[in-house]
């Protein structure tokens, strides 16, 4: 058994850590957090170094690699900015929902241009009455001609302002089947006519941003309606999956950062003659940081050696990802508290920290969901 990851995966993890190092300086992710601004010169170095063509086979001008080389390369990004792994990560996992999803022409129309740069990709499931039950949505896809016509409002929708993004949207395409049935799944170009994007004001996570999607008899092609009609909400399953694996990487690696951050300090910092790592409370503070994110990314691991040799990871997955997020959000906490009024400055990157953890036990699933899919997979029926 290996718990490490291989020679080619440690050195694609290197050569990830230093383009990182010299587009995403601190300075660099600080503005781009302050300003709400898209980091496009780093999205840029994902597509140069082939990480967006990493996940993809050759066939389609791919490198042909795997989930692990996907979660060596996550964990890395979550540890500059989890907020740019929300950039990455979008465009990955919807590709790869294309890949196992989509018709050939949809791929080979798609994934090359993913790969070379032309396009982003991001999700739009949830709406305002929608949300952990997404399930109930009610944006409707009508089939007029040669078109669908496109009715309703999305929210949350991570990265779909950037430009060149097509957005992976689910809609129903058959209103008289309850729930989650009748829904179908839908690429639709964020410049396309009656499409309204508006950022949400967030309190972190704020360059790659969030947006809310109004739909006003937005008209796309017959054929960008991906797979078979009525059959989206299996596709989004799927998906699902892969988002959870690489937003729990990357929870590993910026949870993973902020002990770094709050070591560093409490080394260095001074206090009553002697640096404040060398009081006990501080000290046990910080062996129960490490140990807590140790343990989540074995359990992230397992999840992803689970899905690479095609087991069933759901219950593995789940527990990873609810460890890996309270996990991010609690080392944020103490990491503040130990930087005391300084981590409480915005000249420091804790506080950055603590406000993106904030949304990582209620995107890609809350916590809450996730006992529940864990529960069920342990024969219990929470309600
Ligand atoms: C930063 C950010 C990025 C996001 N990105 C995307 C994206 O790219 N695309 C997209 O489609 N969505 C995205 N989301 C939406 C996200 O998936 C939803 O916020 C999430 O599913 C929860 O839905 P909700 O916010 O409506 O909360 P609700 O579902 O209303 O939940 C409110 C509270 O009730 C609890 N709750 C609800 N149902 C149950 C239950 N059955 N049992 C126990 N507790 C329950 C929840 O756990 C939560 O604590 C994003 C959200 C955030 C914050």
């Amino acid at each position: 058994m290996e718990f490490e990851f291989n020679e080619e995966q440690r050195m694609l993890r290197d050569s990830v850590r230093k383009m990182l190092a010299e587009v995403a300086t601190p300075e660099y992710v600080r503005a781009t957090d302050r300003e709400g601004r898209y980091p496009y010169e780093v999205y840029e170095g994902f597509v140069k170094l082939g990480l967006v063509a990493m996940a993809f086979p050759e066939a389609y001008g791919g490198l042909g690699g795997g989930i692990m080389d996907f979660v060596a390369v996550s964990e890395e990004i979550g540890r500059v900015s989890y907020d740019y792994l929300g950039g990455y990560g979008t465009s990955v996992f919807n590709g790869m929902n294309l890949l196992h999803s989509a018709s050939e022409a949809h791929k080979r129309e798609f994934l090359p241009r993913l790969i070379d740069g032309s396009i982003r990709m991001s999700i739009a499931m949830t709406e305002p009455g929608a949300g952990s039950d997404a399930g109930a949505m009610r944006t409707t896809a009508r089939r007029d001609g040669d078109h669908w016509v496109l009715n309703g409002q999305k929210v949350f929708s991570t990265g779909s302002g950037a430009r060149d993004t097509v957005i992976s949207l689910y809609a129903k395409t058959d209103t008289s089947v309850p729930y989650k049935q009748g829904i179908s799944l839908f690429l639709v170009d964020n410049t396309t006519p009656g499409l309204q994007l508006r950022k949400l004001d967030t309190l972190g996570r704020r360059s790659i941003g969030t947006y809310e999607i109004f739909l006003d008899n937005v008209r796309i092609p017959a054929d960008r309606l991906v797979g078979e009609v009525n059959r989206g909400w299996n596709t989004m399953l799927a998906g699902l999956q892969l988002e959870r694996m690489m937003t729990t990487a990357g929870y590993c690696g910026a949870a993973q950062s902020v002990v770094d951050l709050a070591l560093q300090y409490a080394k260095e910092r001074q206090q009553f003659g002697q640096p404040i790592g060398d009081f006990q409370a501080i000290a046990h503070m910080l062996a129960d940081m490490q140990t807590e994110v140790e343990a989540s990314r074995t359990l992230m691991l397992k999840a992803a050696w689970e899905m690479a040799t095609g087991r069933d990871a759901l219950k593995t997955l789940s527990m990873a990802k609810l460890m890996a997020s309270e996990t991010y959000v609690k080392a944020a906490n103490n990491g503040m508290q130990i930087m005391g009024g300084y981590g409480y400055i915005m000249e420091y990157d804790m506080q950055r920290h603590y406000r993106d953890a904030r949304s990582t036990t209620i995107a890609a699933g809350t916590s809450q969901m996730q006992r529940n899919l864990i529960a069920r997979q342990m024969g219990l029926h929470p309600r």
